[in-house]
């Protein structure tokens, strides 16, 4: 998982710019502060008040000519934060000597300023800032000691060791405690940051999908990397009520057709019903056959239902592997469901598409392709063709006298036959046939790699299947075959149309494949 791509160092929270900011600010209060302490130690100042307070406008100046340097070049601002906690150190405890030392109102600000930095940079950062004041509250001990600073011991309570045992102590405590509990914080902020990147990194790779099955795989792989998964399955229901295996990770038995769906006391059917997450420590075999076959000796499951308008469209089954009796941590099944939420919109709107997408590369009627379909079907099969020197058979298929049949038996008989014809067109063709309906009731049959010599055999086999598939109707047949036969789409099929035509002139229910004689005669 990427990090974050502001200006936050690695391991801190809070932005550099802003905790300049802030730190700018917290400077103006530490100046004011020091005013108030030297006019409350205004009988006992070790330094003269001028020079304080030409010192306090330095540091003022300093820290706001870095902080504008910083904002012209944007560059070094850890660097410069750093620095500019040592120069807070040095001039606190300078103040802290000058105003009374272990009676000075400015220790209580050094507090402060541990407390500020240590929630605004990091635990660590608090850690070497308490470190810093401890070592000068040292060095103002020494100083004090070899008489290079003015030795103030006997205003305050117990003996000039003590009382650096003491601040040391609280510096210590203070930097300790606030780094304790704003790592508690800390901890749960870049959880969060974590899962909200997982989700957005989830989002994009769908986005980059169009069709349902690159989503849900995109989905499930999603999954699997940001929550480390050995086994998890996608299960989806595109027509609202048969659950199949959209996508699988791990080790999953991917065939395990021939179960039925599942029934009452099924894990899938309690969560389809429910419509909530649920978690189950195993599976009931009796209960789940098509689930346990998927997902053999399945333990731990948390199972999320993917839901839209109030329907469940599918179902995310994964397995964890939590120490068995211990509970999956609840924000691992919030962040499942909201992948859950987020892949079951997704998932609609690239079955919706699919949709779409067949409606208009179908015929309304029959559900075969449409001549669009068919036609540019016809052209890639001939150049595939044409690249591996194959061959393609057209059958062109015309019903017999359907007008007399719409006459005597209705429109609706007409439309039930064509339905018929085409199932059966179904039926027949191979896999990698392609049956259209070309015009009213006429069809045909995109045949790449059958040879000539096969041609009428097949045509054959389609036209006895016609007349025999019991709604009392024949047809008539024509086939070519491409490159023999013609030398583009167009002729291939002028030429499969020439057959059908001298199928009807030879009195129907046939097959005629072409020939020069064929054409020469229609
Ligand atoms: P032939 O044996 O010469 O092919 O005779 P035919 O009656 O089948 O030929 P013709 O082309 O004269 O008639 C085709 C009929 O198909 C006319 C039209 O009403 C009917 N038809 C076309 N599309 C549909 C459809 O979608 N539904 C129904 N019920 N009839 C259709
Ligand atoms: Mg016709
Ligand atoms: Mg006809």
């Amino acid at each position: 998982m990427s990090q974050t791509t502001n200006s936050t160092a690695a391991g801190e929270l809070v932005p550099i710019a802003d905790r300049l900011r802030y730190m700018l600010g917290f400077r103006v209060l530490v100046a004011l502060s020091v005013g108030l302490s030297v006019l409350l130690a205004w009988k006992r100042l070790y330094v003269p008040a001028e020079v304080l307070a030409m010192a306090t406008g330095g540091f003022l100046v300093l820290a706001t000519l870095t902080h504008l340097a910083w904002k012209v070049s944007r560059r070094g601002g850890v660097a410069l934060f750093g620095f500019m906690l040592m120069v807070d150190g040095a001039f606190l405890a300078w103040t802290a000597y000058a105003t009374g030392g272990s009676i000075s109102p400015v220790r209580y600000v050094i507090v402060l300023e541990l407390l500020t930095v240590s929630l605004l940079a990091s635990h660590r950062t608090g850690m070497k800032l308490a470190m810093w004041h401890s070592l000068l509250l040292l060095v103002t001990y020494y100083a004090q000691k070899g008489h290079v600073l003015h030795d103030f011991s006997k205003g305050g309570l117990g003996t000039p060791f003590q009382q650096l045992i003491v601040f040391t102590a609280i510096f210590w405590f203070v930097a300790i405690a606030t780094s304790s509990f704003s790592a508690v914080n800390e901890r749960e902020l870049r959880r969060r940051r974590y899962d909200l990147e997982a989700l957005a990194a989830m989002a994009t790779r769908i986005e980059g999908e169009s069709d349902s099955q690159a989503v849900a795989d995109a989905l499930l792989g999603a999954i699997v990397d940001t929550f480390g998964l050995e086994r998890a399955l996608l299960l989806g229901a595109a027509d609202g009520e048969t659950l199949t295996l959209l996508s699988h990770h791990g080790e999953v038995s991917a065939d395990a057709d021939g179960y039925p769906q599942p029934g009452p006391g099924s894990v899938l059917r309690a969560v389809t019903e429910a419509q909530r997450t649920q978690l189950f420590s195993k599976l009931d075999p009796a209960a789940d056959p098509w689930l346990d076959a998927l997902m053999p000796k399945a333990r731990n499951l948390v199972i999320v239902p993917l839901t839209t308008e109030g329907r469940t469209i599918g179902m995310l089954v994964v397995e964890h592997k939590i120490r068995a009796g211990s509970r999956i941590e609840q924000r691992i099944v919030n962040m499942l469901e909201r992948f859950a939420s987020h892949g079951a919109l997704a998932l609609r709107n690239a079955w919706l598409l699919d949709e779409v997408q067949e409606l208009a590369a179908t015929d309304a009627l029959t559900r075969l392709a449409n001549r669009m379909t068919f036609q540019d079907t016809l052209d890639s099969e001939l150049a595939r063709a044409d690249r591996e020197g194959g061959c393609v058979t057209l059958l062109m298929l015309d019903i017999d006298h359907f007008k007399r049949l719409n006459d005597t038996r209705g429109h609706q008989a007409g439309d039930e036959v064509l339905r018929r014809v085409a199932a059966t067109l179904r039926e027949q063709r191979r896999q990698y046939d392609t049956a259209a309906r070309y015009g009213g009731e006429e069809f045909c049959l995109v045949m790449p790699g059958l040879k000539p010599e096969d041609a009428t055999s097949t045509a054959e086999r389609v036209r006895e299947a016609i007349a025999g598939n019991g709604c009392d109707v024949t047809a008539s047949l024509g086939v070519a075959t491409y490159p023999r036969d013609a030398h583009s789409a167009d002729s291939l099929v002028a030429a499969a149309d020439t057959a059908l035509y001298r199928s009807k002139h030879g009195g129907r229910n046939r097959v005629t494949q072409w020939s020069p004689q064929s054409a020469a005669f229609s």
